[in-house]
Parts: C-alpha cells; structure tokens; sequence
C-alpha cells in the first residue's frame, strides 16, 4: 500500500518524492509506504484550506450539518474495514477496534452534527439593549493526533471544526496513517467539496511543525505527550493562536475501604489495560485502602493473569502488541527501574515471545507492581503500556494527597459502596474527568480536558464548538 497526500481533493505525491514505511507493531512487517512530506506539502494544503474557506465558511450551517451526516453514512459502511485497517496499524485487538475506534470515528459525526442542530442561542438582555452572540469560524485550523486511537482522535477534532465552517490541515501520527487515508477515500466517494480537509502524512517534527508555525493556520488542536504539547505552545502562544491542547495523564484509580472488590477489581484492570494502557484514560496508578489491600490485590491479579495477550486479529485476544519496538523497549525500561526500586512485580512483568504471525511482535504481559514509593518515577512518569503500580494508603485524605502527587491531572476513578463519599473524593482530585464506580463512561456533551501538564482547554459538546469558533457579540441599544 502506497498513501499519498489528499490536498484539494486530490491524492498527492509529497513534493520531495520521498516516503516513510508504516509498520505493524504485531508482526512486525512493513504494512505501507506514506508520504515523508516537508514545509512544502504543508504550504500547498493551506493554500488549499484558505482558498475553499469563503466558500465552507458561508455554506450555511444546515448545510454544513447534512454533509457531516454523509460523512457518518459513508464511514458507517466501512466499520469494519476501519477497525482492522486500525488493528494492524496499532496491534490493537480487532474487537477493540470495533467497539471503540470504528464506532466512535462515525458517532463523532453524527453526534457534532445533532449538537450544533439543537446549538442554544446565546442572548442576554439588558434593561435598554439586547446582547446577541454570533459564531464566526476561527479560519484555517491545524489538527495534530497522536497513534494510539487514530481516527476516533482525528474525528472528534475534524467534525466540530467543519460543522463551525473552518477548514482543515491535520496531520495525524506518522505510526498510524491508514485510517486518516480511509477517511479520505470516504470524502472522494461522497464529493465532499475540495480543499475543506486536507491531510498531510509525515514526521510531527516537520509536518507538525510547519502546521504550527504556519502564519495562516489560525487555530490549533493538538492531543499527544506533554513534551510535545510544550513544543507546540512554544511555537503557537507568541503567534496568538487559539490553542487546545489535550496531554499525557498517570490517572489514580482509588480503591476504597467499602468498595465492592470485585467490581472494583474488574475496573481497575480494565481502567490500567485497555489498548495495552495507552489510552490517556488509562489508571496507572492503582491506590488501595490499606484495611483491603490484600484481599483486593489477590483479586486483581488473578482478573489480570486471566487476560489473553495475543494476536490482535483473533476474537478471543483482549491485548494486542504496544505500538512499536522502540515504545516497548521504553515500557520494559520502566519495568526494569522499578525492579531496582526494589518494586514487587505481582504478574507480567516481561516481553512476550508468541507464536507466528506475531513472533517478532512488540507484546508485553500486563503488568502490576507494588512496594514503590508513590512519588518514584515509574509512580509519576507517563509509562503508557500495560503497566500499573499499586500504592497503599489509610485513609481518603491520603489517597487524595497520593493521587495529586503528579504533575499531570488528567483522569482518574474512585470505587465505594457509598457514593457521597465518592463523589467527595472525586471532587478534590486535581483532575479534568474523574469517575465514580465506573471508567471511561462518556456523554459526548461533557467538557473533556486536562488540569496542570495535562493539557490547557476542553473538548466535547459546547466546548469544541467554542473553541473552532470566534464568538461575536452584538449589543443593540433599545430604540
Ligand atoms: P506525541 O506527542 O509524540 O505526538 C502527537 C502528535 O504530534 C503526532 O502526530 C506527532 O507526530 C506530532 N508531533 C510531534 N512533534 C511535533 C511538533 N514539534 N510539532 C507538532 N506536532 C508534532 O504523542 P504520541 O503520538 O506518542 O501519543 C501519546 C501521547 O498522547 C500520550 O502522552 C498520551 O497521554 C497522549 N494522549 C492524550 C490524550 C488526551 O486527550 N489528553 C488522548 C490520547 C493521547 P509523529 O507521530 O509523526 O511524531
């Protein structure tokens, strides 16, 4: 498979003619060749973008909506395509793939496209004039997303952009382009009008870059590491563009003296080790009442040791591979230090060698460890695999100081039989999105972001909406 670049509604060629190999991360194969696009590429889809933008951002907004609706139509066909073309791309099992990423990549559509239909009017009166608020479209936008939820990432950013009458430059992770390019098909087949979205495959440091730098890129929505993030804010506050940044997480999972523990066990395994743990979501860090830490742990780590690490296209495989060599050799790293931080590894713990296909697969066995102090780096650096630590504490007001003891504050859960107490403990987590009894439960209208290093801004709902637009108010004096 060769991937080009979709510019202008057309399938490209990079200008330097040069191209990367995309691999599977479970088979460690060359699946695609794809464009190791420069600054070049970057300049021709902008010019793309803000040649179509007079025409998209003055298309009326009902009109802007029935498209996002063909977009959804036109995906939905291919859902299962999205999902394996996503499994071989990532080493996620297929039927995460399609439970999660196929899915989520239609709904986004649909979902932005009934939320800006029902959009409440902004009013506010006063006792001599009436305050109205528009939305104009911010412009030309630049969309940066990460691998390890490819298309449902790149969506939930390309739907509200284009339902507010902005164009787009995204690019998406240069480890995970097949969906991106998929989606681009989707836009072919359905004439969706040129040069509204653009998509440039390449390397973050050079494609990304030059989409952040880019004078006439007006806004940009970037999620991926915190480095990363720090980089982008560089480039992007002194230009004073609008900025989201969604970031790393070490989500606290917090498990409470009175909690069902087998309910508990089952979300803290599931909160650590879906996709191998690299969703942002993920609980890395599982925190214990000290009264049930035993009883609990040995719950877990037989809920964990009964998971099936193997290939990802098989029905019955709950983890696949990490996304790459070199990210496993980072994971295995940490397993290594906390070994030496005189960490007890409970289950996993080690690379898997497993039968062919997937011989020279990037898998690691789920993996728990305890007996490392909370504030050690394998308790507060951003490990995402399949590694949780696990951490005792004796009562709530501890397990909340341990939680906020990071410099991220993403995500995290509490499990309790009483919910007020719950929702007490939810309520002083330094955290954009926490949890009661439950973990990655999601009403697409929520406000979704980090606080501290995890990110500056929401998504979801409204808050997307905002965000790719420029909001406008009018003040008209009473006659
Ligand atoms: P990276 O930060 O490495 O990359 C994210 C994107 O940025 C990629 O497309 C990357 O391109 C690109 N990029 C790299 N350098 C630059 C640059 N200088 N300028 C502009 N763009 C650049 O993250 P990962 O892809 O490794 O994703 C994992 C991270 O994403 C984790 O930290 C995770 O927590 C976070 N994440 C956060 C979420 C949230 O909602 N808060 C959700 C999902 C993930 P390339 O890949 O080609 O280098």
């Amino acid at each position: 498979m060769q991937l080009e670049n979709y510019i202008e509604g057309k399938f490209i060629p990079p200008f330097h003619g040069n191209y990367l190999e995309n691999l599977n991360p479970a088979e460690n194969i060359v699946i695609a060749q794809i464009p190791e696009s420069t600054a070049e590429d970057v300049e021709l889809a902008v010019k793309s973008a803000t040649n179509a933008q007079p025409i998209w951002s003055t298309t009326p907004l009902n009109e802007r909506i029935d498209w996002l609706r063909k977009i959804a139509a036109a995906l939905d066909l291919r859902k299962s395509e999205i999902a394996m073309l996503e499994s071989i791309d990532t080493g996620k099992p297929v039927k995460l793939a399609e439970r999660v990423d196929a899915n989520r990549s239609v709904s986004n559509f649909t979902f932005f496209a009934d939320h800006a239909e029902n959009l409440a009017e902004l009013r506010f009166e006063m006792a001599d004039a009436t305050n109205y608020v528009i939305r104009k479209p911010v412009g030309t936008v630049g969309l940066i997303t990460p691998w390890n939820l490819p298309l449902y990432l790149l969506t939930w950013k390309i739907a509200p952009a284009l339902v507010m009458g902005n164009t787009i430059v995204a690019k998406p992770s240069e480890l995970t382009p097949l969906t991106a390019n998929l989606l681009c098909e989707v836009l072919d087949s359905i004439n969706f009008p040129k040069g509204v979205i653009n998509i440039v495959h390449g390397l973050g440091s050079i494609v990304g870059q030059a989409i952040v730098e880019h004078p006439k890129i007006s806004a940009i929505s970037f999620t991926g590491g915190t480095a990363t993030g720090k980089i982008v804010a560089a480039t992007a506050a002194p230009m004073f563009k609008k900025l989201s940044l969604e970031l790393g997480g070490k989500n606290a999972t917090i498990i409470l003296d009175d909690a069902d523990l087998s309910i508990a066990a089952q979300g803290a395994a599931r909160a650590a080790f879906t996709n191998s743990g690299q969703v942002c979501l993920c609980g890395s860090r599982i925190l214990v009442a000290d009264a049930i830490y035993d009883e609990f742990v040995e719950k877990l780590v037989s809920e964990v040791s009964n998971m099936t690490v193997g290939n990802p296209q098989l029905t019955d495989t709950d983890i696949g591979s990490v996304i790459s060599q070199e990210h496993m050799n980072k994971i295995l790293s940490y397993i290594d230090l906390a070994a030496n931080e005189h960490g007890r590894i409970l289950t996993g713990g080690k690379q898997l060698s497993l039968p062919k296909p997937n011989a020279d697969g990037a898998f690691i066995a789920p993996t728990l460890i305890d007996r490392i102090p909370i504030d050690s780096r394998c308790a507060t650096e951003e490990i995402f695999g399949p590694v949780a630590t696990i951490h005792r504490f004796s009562s709530d007001e501890e397990a909340i100081d341990m939680a906020n003891l990071t410099q991220y504050g993403l995500a995290g859960s509490v499990w309790t039989s009483d919910t007020e107490r719950g929702k007490a403990v939810a309520e002083q987590v330094e955290s954009g999105i926490l949890w009661v009894n439950t973990w990655l439960h999601r009403d697409l209208r929520t406000p979704f972001g980090g606080v501290k290093n995890s990110g500056v801004g929401r998504e979801g709902g409204d808050w997307s909406l905002n965000f790719f637009s420029e909001l406008t108010n009018i003040c008209v004096k009473d006659d």
